[in-house]
């Protein structure tokens, strides 16, 4: 699944192919890509529009058009977007194509069938209830201190809610935990200032990484000239299960915390 270091590193990627060209016309492949507004509604407000800037919040992508209206896109777990000829005949996977100007396309593919396009007035709509981005001043150590305080859930799955810190999914949240040794089933009330403190750092170093990395390559994610990420080489615990610890060389152990795969060192990870 898509996290903040893919989404950002597919948005640059896109940004020299998409910005300011015209968007002649779009072909909706599957309806239900599209959330917001009706198919049709959205086909004839893309029409002819331009993207004047690309950013990002959590793992969804806004591309900013001319008339000020927004596209927010979410890839969830199987999304891709792709730079082709408009010629080249569609994949099945292919949900949405916004035919540009230039005789390119803009594709989105999507196996699974979870993304999403919302074309709206103000993004706001759509991801008001994101928490601080993890390499922003304002996810520090006293914030997540106070977002812990009283909460019993464990740690591994209050990083993964998009409403304490946007951005995070399984992989980046087994490896910052790993990195800052804390146990992902430690409820979150019980982390002591100084394993808040080292969280935070090692949250901030994995997505540093993996964005320098260009993202983690498992098997859906692709670059949009259709290349891996680098990331998955430098996976400590995520999917390493019975592997040696590179720290310690004890075995990877797995558990499932809140339905999500979880990885660890038992050794140096402990409950106590
Ligand atoms: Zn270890």
């Amino acid at each position: 699944m898509p996290e903040l270091p893919e989404v950002q590193t597919i948005l640059e990627a896109l940004a020299p192919s998409i910005l300011e060209q015209p968007i002649d016309d779009v072909s909706v492949l599957w309806p239900g890509v599209i959330d917001r507004p009706p198919p049709s509604v959205f086909v004839d407000w893309m029409r002819g529009r331009r993207v004047v800037n690309i950013n990002r919040r959590g793992k969804y992508m806004l591309f900013g058009l001319d008339d000020e209206r927004t596209l927010v896109m979410h890839l969830r777990m199987t999304g891709e977007m792709r730079m082709t000829p408009a010629a080249e005949p569609y994949h099945k996977h292919d949900r949405l194509a916004f035919h540009l100007a230039n005789g390119r396309d803009w594709r989105f593919k999507d196996m699974r069938k979870f993304g999403r396009a919302y074309l709206v007035e103000d993004p706001e709509e759509v991801i008001w209830k994101l928490g601080p981005e993890p390499l922003s001043a304002a996810f520090s150590a006293d914030y997540l201190a106070a977002r812990l305080r009283g909460r019993t859930a464990p740690i591994k799955s209050l990083l993964l809610d998009q409403r304490l810190v946007a951005g995070i999914g399984n992989i980046y949240a087994d490896e910052s935990l790993f990195r800052a040794r804390i146990h992902p089933l430690r409820e979150g009330g019980s982390l002591r200032m100084v394993e808040i403190s080292a969280l935070v750092g090692a949250t901030r170093d994995v997505i540093q990484q993996a964005l320098a990395e260009m993202g983690t390559t498992l098997r859906d994610y692709r670059r949009p000239d259709g290349s891996v990420g680098e990331f998955q080489n430098s996976l400590q615990v995520f999917r390493r299960t019975g592997e040696p610890c590179p720290s310690c060389g004890t075995p990877i152990s797995r558990i499932v915390v809140g339905g999500r795969s979880t990885h660890f060192c038992a050794n140096e990870q402990t409950l106590t």
